[in-house]
């Protein structure tokens, strides 16, 4: 039996999975095709705004019922799905390399991600905590509490297919919210999958409805979603393009929005560093994923001592990277998602040499079924627009520099503040890039590289990368709404202030 057949997704499959199983779609047929291959993975007949309304119905009914579980029961029942993931972490971690192109390690990886979100979040139902104050007025108390918002609308982004949900929906679960899915038409199997898994263990329990699936075009089920004033919160994770609309329109309502967005991250390599570390740290972060992930690193600030010798490993290391299925032992970079990201590659280094930038080594698509381009390095300078850009494959920029605060002010002199790293041995230099007037990302990394976040920090970015914060620490708060509460357990009515009003 294939991991296709295993998963459940045989045959022409539906976009729209609400109340425990598949509604019936009539929309246009989304085809998925693996980007090594070019095989043909499965169909999905695509839901409209109809079924979305159904949904909608189901998720707001599933709402009064599910807020009413004890927060840390939720809980219990998301250590169940995290157990359902760990049964399926295989055949699901195979299907994310089948459908998006990352390597296996990668691929079972990103779904250990969404497993150890699930143990996350087992924790955070018994701590969504409030805190007490000191009321002013005698005879009285004051604290807040935190509530369920409603629907969360999650938008997930193509490149991590499996986790980039988890961040979101096991959060949201234990706050007591239902939720409506809005994947990425680049990789619905991914989602279907996953959904199947996670909504078998709600229904079991009795909860059908929390968990919700819509497979829709963004013109059409993307819109209504973000328009939509039953959803107090959109999560979207993507482009900044994309934030910068979906931002804007949930602005217009007044709803909240939680942005996690394009990057455009660098590494700074002190003259001081440990390049046992450092240039395998920039090579994963910039060839890993095949330079697919919002934290892998665009950008490389050499310190002018040591830049040759980082270049020329560099350039060695680049031409031994092992290119191919993702799925076969001993590759190290997949495919690119599709043909359009790979004439993105291309057009950005006709840029990059138009603009002056020196192709190293790499600057080149493979000949074959699959969307494969070698990893690329490029001598650059800061009058090239391009590397102010986020381009999403594996081109990685080389700069140099003599005095690290300048390093810092060019690293941080981009729109995007996702992730960012220094190599060095010096307590000095990484202290200056961890201080204010260090690094300005939401991720600032001493000793590894740019990419491969864990779970229990909040994750997300500054600037056009959206300002928002997800999976650890307190990112749970997004998905709840606060109360203040003051209670007057005297005999009498003082009011705040010292404000005297006799009757
Ligand atoms: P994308 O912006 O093309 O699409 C992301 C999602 O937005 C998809 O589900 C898409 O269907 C949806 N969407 C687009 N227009 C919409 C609309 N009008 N209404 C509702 N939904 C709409 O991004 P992508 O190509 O899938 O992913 C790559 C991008 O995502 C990169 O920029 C990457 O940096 C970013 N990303 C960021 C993070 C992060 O946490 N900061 C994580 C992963 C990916």
């Amino acid at each position: 039996m294939s991991v296709l057949s295993r998963l459940g997704l045989d045959g022409e499959l539906s976009g729209a999975w609400s109340n425990g199983g598949a509604m019936s779609t009539n929309g246009e047929l989304l085809e998925s095709y693996n980007p090594a291959t070019g095989e043909l993975l499965g169909t999905v007949r695509m839901a409209g705004v109809e079924e979305y309304e159904s949904i909608v119905a189901n998720a707001q009914a599933a709402f009064k019922k599910w807020r009413m579980v004890p927060a840390p029961k939720r809980g219990e029942i998301i250590r169940q799905a995290g157990e359902a993931l760990r049964r399926h972490k295989d055949d699901l971690g195979a299907l994310v390399t089948m459908e998006m192109g990352k390597i296996l390690s990668e691929g079972l990886g990103e779904v250990q991600e969404s497993i150890d979100m699930a143990d996350l979040a087992v924790g955070m139902s018994r701590q969504l905590c409030g805190q007490t104050m000191h009321s002013e007025r005698p005879g009285h108390r004051m604290y807040e509490q935190w509530h369920p918002l409603g629907i969360v609308g999650i938008i997930t982004a193509f490149n991590f297919p499996n986790a980039v949900w988890a961040w979101n929906a096991m959060v949201a679960a234990i706050a007591g919210d239902t939720m409506i899915w809005k994947p990425s038409l680049k990789t619905p199997l991914t989602a279907i999958a996953t959904h199947k898994i996670i909504d078998e263990v709600f229904t079991a329990n009795g909860h059908p409805g929390v968990m919700n699936l819509i497979i829709g075009a963004d013109a059409t089920v993307g819109e209504t979603m973000i328009h939509d004033r039953r959803l107090p919160l959109i999560s979207a994770t993507g482009s900044t393009r994309m934030g910068r609309h979906v931002g804007t329109v949930v602005a217009q309502r007044l709803g909240r929005s939680l942005l996690e967005l394009g990057g455009n991250n660098a590494i700074i390599v002190e003259k001081d560093a440990d390049l046992g570390i450092a240039v395998p740290g920039i090579v994963f972060g910039a060839c890993g994923t095949s330079g697919q992930r919002c934290t892998s690193t665009r950008r490389i600030y050499l310190h002018e001592d040591i830049a040759d010798s980082v270049i020329d490993k560099l350039v060695s290391v680049y031409k031994t990277i092992t290119i191919g299925n993702p799925l076969d032992g001993g590759i190290l970079m997949g495919p690119l998602i599709d043909e359009d990201a790979v004439k993105m590659y291309e057009s950005a280094l006709e840029t990059i040499q138009a603009q002056g930038g020196e192709i190293l080594v790499g600057g080149e698509r493979l000949d074959g079924p699959g969307h494969f381009v070698k990893p690329t390095l490029v001598r650059a300078h800061d009058g090239m627009d391009i590397v102010k850009h986020e381009t999403f494959a594996p081109i990685l920029y080389v700069f140099t520099y003599s005095d690290l605060e300048d390093a810092i002010a060019r690293q941080n002199d981009v729109d995007q503040g996702l992730s960012s790293a220094i190599f060095t041995n010096s307590f000095r230099a990484s202290e200056t890039f961890l201080s204010h007037m260090g690094s300005d990302c939401g991720i600032a990394n001493v000793n590894i590289g740019t990419s491969g976040a864990e779970i229990g920090g909040a994750f997300g970015g500054e600037k056009e990368t959206g300002g928002g914060r997800e999976a650890g620490s307190d990112a749970w708060k997004a998905y709840m709404r606060r109360q203040t509460n003051t209670l007057n357990w005297s005999t009498d009515l003082p009011l705040a202030q010292g404000v005297r009003f006799d009757v």
